[in-house]
């Protein structure tokens, strides 16, 4: 890892702002050097690599699940997860909110929506995400609780259109805040940016950054 980065990172970010070290596809030794440094929130996107993770490394470790997650492989991160932030359906949720409630949990969990103007990546839109959090089904989810949203931003050099775009997924909080999520407290978390954009990221009002390359360097996908 990128130790001087890591630590020029920390200094940099206001303290409300919760640094999530994104270790997908590098090693488990990898988070251990962090750990040894204090970090304990690591993004991981794949629910079996998190997993195997888990299994042996310390287990004050807090586990954030940031990919696009299958409802067939929620099983190998329930146990554990301390937040999923990427809850992109209402089906998703209520399979996540049954599962935890077999392992008897409450598991913290992130609405993301698509903010971006690439049709890959995933997530709510607005008039979706209301219709869920009208419904009586989602009234009745006993296992899950929603702590705020996620997003990722373009991936274009148009800072301006990445700012654009960090402010409306700020504008979704305010509102779902308000008209939702007033009386809880805990609807608090603004997860967005990642290496490239954190520092708008920031300025827009993040209270979670994902930061993966910056500290660990570059991802080999041909691992996957
Ligand atoms: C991989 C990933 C990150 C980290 O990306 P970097 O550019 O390496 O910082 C952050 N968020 C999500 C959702 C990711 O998939």
């Amino acid at each position: 890892m990128n130790v001087e980065k890591y630590q020029e990172i920390l200094h940099e970010i206001p303290e409300n702002v919760r640094l999530i070290a994104v270790s997908k596809l590098h090693p488990a030794s990898e988070v251990e050097a962090a750990y040894a440094l204090g970090q304990r929130d690591f993004g991981e996107n794949w629910a079996q690599e998190m997993r195997e993770k888990h299994e042996i490394l310390p287990q004050d470790i807090r586990w954030h699940f940031i990919g696009h997650l299958q409802t067939n492989k929620i099983k190998y991160i329930i146990p554990y997860v301390h937040l999923i932030h990427s809850i992109d359906s209402f089906k998703l949720l209520q399979e996540v909110d049954r599962q935890a409630g077999k392992h008897g949990r409450m598991v913290g969990c992130l609405l993301q929506f698509h903010v971006a103007t690439e049709e890959t990546k995933s997530g709510f839109l607005m008039q979706e995400c209301e219709q869920m959090l009208q419904s009586p089904e989602f009234s009745a989810l006993k296992n899950v609780e929603i702590k705020g949203v996620m997003g990722m931003a373009s991936f274009t050099d148009d800072t301006a259109q990445v700012r654009r775009e960090f402010c409306t997924l700020h504008s979704f909080f305010t509102k779902l805040k308000t008209e939702y999520f007033s009386e809880n407290p805990d609807f608090k978390e603004l997860s967005m940016g990642m290496t490239s954009d954190y520092r708008i990221a920031i300025e827009e009002g993040s209270t979670m950054i994902r930061v993966g390359s910056a500290i660990f360097g570059a991802r080999d996908y041909s691992k996957r």
